[in-house]
């Protein structure tokens, strides 16, 4: 192949060719969508900003009760809504208390507590979402449950999670996820999250072949932290890898 294409073209500009198409086709192959939970909360200043830096898509999937209770919550939720490189998305309103077995016992209140998020949020059906505590997927094309819990409690809840998909929400998951300690500061170092991530596009399997859903929360990227920093170094790493960065609009094939 190289030696009849070299023979018609020229082998300099067979090669440039042959680079070409192996980036473009890597980029397309391997897309991330880079995902922020819990916002606002301290942090979400410096996601918004790297995310305007680096000109890259992202969803953040917010609490209600946040927006209401933390220091320049509405602020920041204006902000981020601002942003077209931006998707906010409902996280619900209260974060289940951070019981979610007790939260999911009650498929009326769950579906309810996602609505009201929504006006908090003052966000529209299709609402983009992600429920507390469960990496579940329910979008038109895609469907995948929580492997972290037993059948007997899938059983409980299979049915809030379609329940609120039908009220007109599109529920994501996640592939993977950069992890934090209990005070919120990362676990990863971001070359050490760099290699894990290109491990599993050579043999990981996602809810979507070729497109990794990466999770991270706010607070990982306050200033103690030198999140901004952090987050940045990511971006321009995976950049350099040749990833592409996907918005979760485009996520599924039939979504709007
Ligand atoms: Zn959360």
């Amino acid at each position: 192949m190289n030696r009849l294409w070299n023979a018609l073209f020229g082998s300099a500009l067979a090669g440039a060719m042959l680079a070409a198409c192996a980036v473009g086709a890597s980029a397309a192959d391997r897309t991330i969508f880079l995902t922020f939970d819990d916002g606002p909360l301290p942090g979400t200043k410096n996601v918004l900003s790297v995310l305007s830096q680096e000109n890259v898509p992202a969803a953040m999937f917010m609490v209600g009760l946040h927006v209401e209770t933390i220091p320049n919550g509405q602020d920041l939720l204006a902000e981020a809504k601002s942003m077209s490189l931006v998707t906010v998305g409902n996280h619900s309103y209260n974060h289940a208390n951070n019981r979610y077995r007790r939260f999911y016992a009650n498929t009326k209140a769950v579906v309810a507590d996602m609505l009201h998020a929504n006006q908090v949020l003052g966000l529209t059906p299709i609402v983009h979402a992600r429920l507390p505590g469960r990496d579940v997927f329910r979008l038109p094309t895609v469907s995948r449950e929580d492997l972290s819990i037993n059948v007997a409690q899938w059983e409980r809840e299979w049915l809030d999670y379609e329940l609120v998909a039908e009220a007109g929400f599109y529920l994501y998951g996640w592939d993977f996820e950069w992890v934090h300690s209990d005070d919120g500061k990362p676990v990863q170092s971001v070359d050490r999250l760099v290699s894990e991530i290109d491990h599993l596009f050579q043999y990981g399997r996602f809810a979507q072949p070729g497109k990794m859903i990466l999770l991270m929360h706010d607070e990982m990227f306050q200033d103690q932290f030198d999140g901004q920093g952090k987050l940045q170094s990511l971006i321009q790493k995976l950049k350099q890898r040749g990833y592409a960065f996907g918005d979760i609009r485009s996520y599924a094939p039939s979504n709007p």
